[in-house]
């Protein structure tokens, strides 16, 4: 029998009708002859609330405890869609992300998968069971709860998905696929039918928060296909696979949007081997990730610096760096924050010259100022000021032509939601 692997989002399970209307899709699944394993993400907003609330403990909440506290988020969803299961007259069981067999390292709130034996889920399989794992959630070796990462389910979907090696798997959200841009932010913009995992992990990377980007990264890692679709509706999603038709002929598979950025400038640095080493290894100590990292060209033995972070770190790098400004004979720290990146991605761009300038040309041409710009084989991003980011995404989205040719019904809930 054809196993399939389900992963409903918050949204989709985010009320009780929701998630009795994720119950009868599940029976749906098995009534056609299938082995069902339902991920189940917690109800939409509940994890935020469990962190609003640790911050009403401390302002500086230990890891530890804030696993075990978001845990619960979709333990909770979990034993409900269980439950609604079972109403139908189907034999579920929920289990937790330890008892999927989900083995971890010790960094809590981030964890990483460190091996998977899903024997429980395997042997409730052979006994006819509907099996619904709470998502984003795992075990360290000594038995700690650890959590995944902000849109972790994903990552437990995937997982599972290639260690019980399912014929397939269904990541059900609130919207009817990838689009070429988030369908909140451009109203044209197009589900795409079938995706490379390069360029969505790009995109993923980039911003677009419609699948965890190291979901998608683990998925290419272990070639494991899955279909991003909607929950609410029957039509097919996006594929996301290894090689699409003609994927070389699309020059622009999609855009993305990353905001709340700030960007970091460290003028006048000495043009000598290590500083950039000292500068970023300050940095990287703090668990602070840095994206865009641009180098002036050398000029009388000095050079500039620039980065971009999240807008949240600015501060506490602002106080790591100032030290060592001193210490590397720097002119100054200069920060700017509500910055956005705008990324442009396509797999295409690997044969086809002038996406630059196009892309360049058409913010110029709306007097979007770029501050910053880096490229990767199958990516231009660029830095803009946040208050010109989304009319940047909807011109950029025109220049390439992602639009759709009828506006496309994108998401259930009203779009800016
Ligand atoms: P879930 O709770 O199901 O995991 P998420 O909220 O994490 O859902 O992800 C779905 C959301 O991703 C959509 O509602 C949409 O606003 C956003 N999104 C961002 N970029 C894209 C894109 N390129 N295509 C589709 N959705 C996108
Ligand atoms: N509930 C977790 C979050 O909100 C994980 C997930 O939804 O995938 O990030
Ligand atoms: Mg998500």
């Amino acid at each position: 029998m054809p196993l399939i692997v389900q992963k409903y989002g918050g949204t989709s399970v985010g009320s009780a009708e929701r998630i009795k209307n994720v119950a009868k899709r599940i029976v749906e699944t098995q009534r056609e002859g299938c082995h069902v394993v339902a991920v189940i993400s917690a109800m939409a907003g509940v994890t935020d609330n469990l962190i609003k609330l640790s911050r009403e403990m401390s302002a500086d909440p230990d890891k530890r405890e804030l696993d075990v506290l978001l845990a619960t988020g979709e333990q909770a969803a979990t034993a409900l869609t269980s439950m609604a299961v079972n109403s139908l007259g189907v034999k579920a069981i929920s289990i937790s992300g330890a008892e999927a067999g989900i083995l971890t390292d010790r960094f809590h709130t981030k964890a990483r998968i460190a091996n998977i034996s899903p024997k429980q889920i395997q042997e409730l399989l052979e006994e006819d069971y509907v099996v619904i794992v709470a998502g984003f959630q795992g075990q360290t070796a000594e038995g700690e709860t650890t959590t995944l990462g902000r849109g972790g389910s994903d990552l437990t979907a995937i997982a599972l998905a290639g260690a019980l090696n399912a014929d397939a798997c269904q990541i059900f959200t609130d919207v009817d696929g990838v689009f070429t841009c988030d369908p909140r932010i451009v109203g044209g913009a197009k589900k795409i039918d079938e995706i490379a995992y390069d360029e969505l992990l790009e995109m993923t990377g980039a911003g677009a928060k419609v699948m965890q980007s190291r979901s998608v990264e683990f998925a290419k890692k272990f070639g494991v296909e899955f279909e991003v679709r909607s929950s609410f509706k029957p039509a097919r999603g996006t594929l996301t696979k290894e090689e699409t038709a003609n994927m070389e002929d699309v020059v622009v598979r999609g855009i993305s949007l990353d905001r709340n950025q700030a960007k970091v400038t460290i003028d006048d640095v000495s043009d000598v081997p290590g500083v950039a080493g000292r500068i970023f290894s300050t940095i990287a100590e703090a668990g602070i990730i840095v994206d865009m990292i641009v180098q002036s060209v050398g000029k009388h033995d000095t050079t500039d610096i620039s980065f971009t972070i999240h807008e949240n770190d600015l501060d506490s790098a602002k106080k790591l760096l100032m030290p060592v400004i001193e210490e590397v004979k720097a002119a100054g720290l200069v920060t700017k924050g509500g910055v956005a990146k705008l990324s442009v991605v396509g797999i295409g761009m690997r044969s086809h010259s002038g996406v630059a300038a196009r892309l360049f040309d058409c913010l110029g041409k709306a007097g979007i100022n770029i501050q910053l710009i880096s490229t990767s084989e199958i990516k231009i991003a660029v830095v803009v000021d946040e208050r010109d980011a989304e009319r940047a995404a909807q011109l950029t989205h025109q220049e390439f032509g992602l639009a759709a040719l009828a506006p496309t019904s994108a998401a259930t809930r009203p779009l800016g939601s």
